[in-house]
Parts: C-alpha cells; sequence; structure tokens
C-alpha cells in the first residue's frame, strides 16, 4: 500500500504567558478546529504558538492515523520529501511553521548563526538544542506590531542627544558607528533596575516634540511598562534603538541570524529553519534573560532601517491562475507560498518538488490532486507530499500558506 500523498495533521498550542487568550488566540481557535480533536479552549488561558512539523519539542501527527509525522517521513522518504530535498537536508523537515497569537511582547531576543549556534550547543545542548541557525519570517494575519533590527545610525545619534539617554552614550565617541550602537545596546543591558525606571521617568516628563520622527516612544512606553515593568531594559532598547513597524494582513519580515527582533502584537504565520535556539533579554523577568556579554557578542548590525526588514511576497511561478504569491527570504530552506481566493474563485499550482506544510488561515473550499478531493476549512493543517499538481476551489473565500522547500 502506498501512502497518502497528502496527510491532514493535528497540531499542538503552547501556552507562554504573552499568548493571547481563549477565543482571541488565532492558535487556539485553528488548534481547536481539527476534526475528532480533544483540545477545548479554555477561556482566561493563555494561547501563544500552534507548532506546525516534525520539531520533536510539539510535533503534529497523522489525524487518520495518530502516528508522529516524522515516523510517517522516515519510513516514506523518497515518495513524501523526493531525492534532491533529502540529499540537501536529510528527512528532517529544514522548516518550522507557526501560528503566533501575541497578546504582549515576546523576550526580546536574537537566535545564533550557525557558527555560534554549533558553540553553544556543544557548551550547553540542554539549552540550545540545535547547531542550526534560525532565521525566520512573519507574515502577519492582520494588524501586527512588531520591533525589528536598529533604527538607522543618524536616527539613533539624534535620539541619544535627548539627556536622560546621554547617560548610555560611550565616553569617548567622536564617531558615531555600530561599535557605538554596540556599546549603547550593552550598557543599557547592563544598567540597573533603578536607573532604567528613573531613565523612563524623565523621557516621558519630556515634551513629545523633542522625539522628532520617535513620536511613537512616549506614547508605547507606558504600555511596555504595564506589560513587564518599569524595570525592564527591554523598553529602552524596543523603543529608542530598534524599529517599531505595524504591519497589516498580508504583509511581512524577515529577521536574518542574530537580528535582533521582538514581536508585540497580532496574529502571525511564522516560519523558521529548523532550530529553537534563542537568547532572550529583556521582556522577561532577569533569572529568564541571557548573559548581556553573550547576547551583545552575538549581536549584529543588519538590518539597519525599518525597510529593510519588509520581505514582499511577489508573484508565484507554481500559480497557474495567478491567485498565488510567494515570500522568499534569502536562505534555502523554506520558501512560504499563500494562495487567496474570493468567493467561487479557482487556483491550480504546479508541483512542488519537495515537502510543504498548510494551513488554512480562513474562509473554506477544497484542494483536489490527481487522486482525491480534501475538504478545507479554517484551521485545518496539511502535509503534503513532493510533487503533487494542487487545485483549489474556494467556498466563500479561502486563504492558505505553505511553507515548502525545493531541493
Ligand atoms: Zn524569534
Amino acid at each position: 500500500m502506498t501512502v497518502d500523498q497528502v496527510i491532514q495533521l493535528r497540531c499542538q498550542c503552547n501556552n507562554y504567558p504573552w499568548g493571547r487568550k481563549g477565543e482571541a488566540s488565532a492558535a487556539a481557535r485553528y488548534c481547536a478546529q481539527t476534526p475528532g480533536t480533544d483540545f477545548k479552549i479554555e477561556q482566561g488561558k493563555e494561547y501563544a504558538e500552534m507548532w506546525m512539523g516534525t520539531y520533536p519539542v510539539l510535533p503534529s501527527y497523522s489525524l487518520k492515523t495518530n502516528e508522529d509525522l516524522q515516523d510517517i517521513l522516515d519510513a516514506n522518504q523518497e515518495q513524501l520529501i523526493g531525492g534532491p530535498v533529502l540529499k540537501k537536508f536529510g528527512s528532517k523537515l529544514p522548516y518550522l511553521p507557526k501560528i503566533l497569537s501575541i497578546d504582549k511582547a515576546l523576550p526580546l531576543q536574537i537566535h545564533p548563526d550557525k557558527d555560534l549556534a554549533q558553540r553553544l550547543h556543544e557548551k550547553n545542548p540542554d539549552q540550545f538544542t540545535d547547531p542550526n541557525h534560525k532565521p525566520e519570517i512573519a507574515v502577519a494575519l492582520g494588524k501586527f506590531e512588531v520591533f525589528v533590527g536598529w533604527k538607522p545610525l543618524n536616527v539613533i545619534q539624534a535620539l541619544f542627544q535627548l539627556k536622560p539617554l546621554q547617560r548610555f552614550l560611550p565616553e569617548k565617541h567622536t564617531h558615531f558607528d555600530n561599535n557605538s550602537l554596540k556599546s549603547i545596546a550593552k550598557t543599557i543591558l547592563a544598567t540597573s533596575d533603578e536607573t532604567i525606571a528613573q531613565t523612563q521617568n524623565e523621557l516621558l516628563a519630556l515634551p513629545k516634540a523633542s522625539f522628532g520622527t520617535e513620536s511613537h516612544i512616549p506614547e508605547l512606553l507606558p504600555r511596555l511598562q504595564q506589560q513587564y515593568s518599569k524595570q525592564d531594559n527591554g523598553n529602552i532598547v524596543a523603543l529608542c534603538l530598534m524599529n517599531y513597524l505595524v504591519l497589516n494582513a498580508g504583509d511581512s519580515i524577515y529577521v536574518p541570524a542574530d537580528g535582533i527582533h521582538a514581536y508585540l502584537s497580532g496574529d502571525i504565520v511564522e516560519c523558521m529553519a529548523r532550530s529553537n535556539n534563542v537568547l532572550n533579554t529583556g521582556f522577561c523577568p532577569r533569572p529568564d534573560r541571557d548573559s548581556v556579554e553573550l547576547f551583545s557578542a552575538a549581536l549584529t548590525f543588519g538590518p539597519h532601517s525599518a525597510d529593510d526588514s519588509i520581505l514582499p511576497a511577489k508573484p508565484s511561478d507554481k500559480s497557474i491562475n495567478g491567485k498565488s504569491s510567494v515570500y522568499a527570504p534569502p536562505m534555502s530552506e523554506f520558501n512560504m507560498l499563500t494562495t487567496q481566493l474570493k468567493e467561487g474563485e479557482k487556483e491550480d499550482l504546479k508541483p512542488i518538488n519537495g515537502p510543504g506544510i498548510m494551513i488554512v488561515t480562513s474562509g473554506s473550499g477544497t484542494m483536489s490532486t490527481n487522486r482525491k478531493d480534501h475538504e478545507l476549512k479554517e484551521g485545518y493543517v496539511f502535509f503534503i507530499g513532493q510533487g503533487l499538481e494542487l487545485s483549489f476551489k474556494s467556498e466563500k473565500g479561502l486563504a492558505t500558506y505553505m511553507a515548502y522547500v525545493e531541493g
């Protein structure tokens, strides 16, 4: 008997405290849509991330057979993954898509590059479970607020002329460059709770006009203080050094390995290279923070503006009817294809020469292969084996996102 090429999945959700609560969490609503699931949404409980795929922390299972998806892939490598991807990445999916439902700021974080990841993994495999890098993309499903990358140097330089921020400037700074920025970031992260709180009080006492183009700083500061505390170094790093972006449905950012980021609110589809490594600082209690030395040493200085972080969708060469576009980050582990159909519309996709994981984020319809029709509903998740022609038909509208890789 040959294995099914399309496998509907049962996925799981975690409960980090920054997650949206109860029905407000898309991650929870999608999990609860799985046919036959015993997953019940509890009001007041946080639901942060739904993971789709084969990462062992929160793996997905075949809805029909209840087998771990990785076991199915291992037993049917050629048929489901295909030679070229197997040769390049082996039988473990090189990507990990998630739905994130964000109620308040995630820890300010970076994911180490391959080099540092390898060293950290050797030294401390319990905390750093992967020797791999973890660049990621985040696609907004609605309004999505995010801190990502560094402000341009001239903006930072001007901002740090404000009296309350001058205490973080390096002593000798005749020339303001990335080393100055690194020094400022490190100083803020190492500053005492009292001084951090005092700096914020002083910032809030300034007239709004003194922030120039960065007028969101005094607007957002009270909100961040309420989420964590007035003592949190992350408040100052995020607001005074990083870009603040407000994205709308379909907008996307790319965070390279070592890129600093903190997501603030919204429902998103996220996809990353297969890794779970993270260095945290800020927007989390002190005991949960990694060392300032380690964090600062891993910092890189791209992207250096809001525009550098945006990853625009492009028309997909898999699309036959022009209803699909692709987010293609500058890395080889995955692309993200999205198909958006209005009522009654259709889309056909040319075969993808590698494995895919697809979620229906809204609407309903059918997905047909040459063998079978599959019902599509909001929250349904499928593994899609390599080499399949797919035909989509929407009922009242349909939106899908599929992470995939080709060899
Ligand atoms: Zn991240």
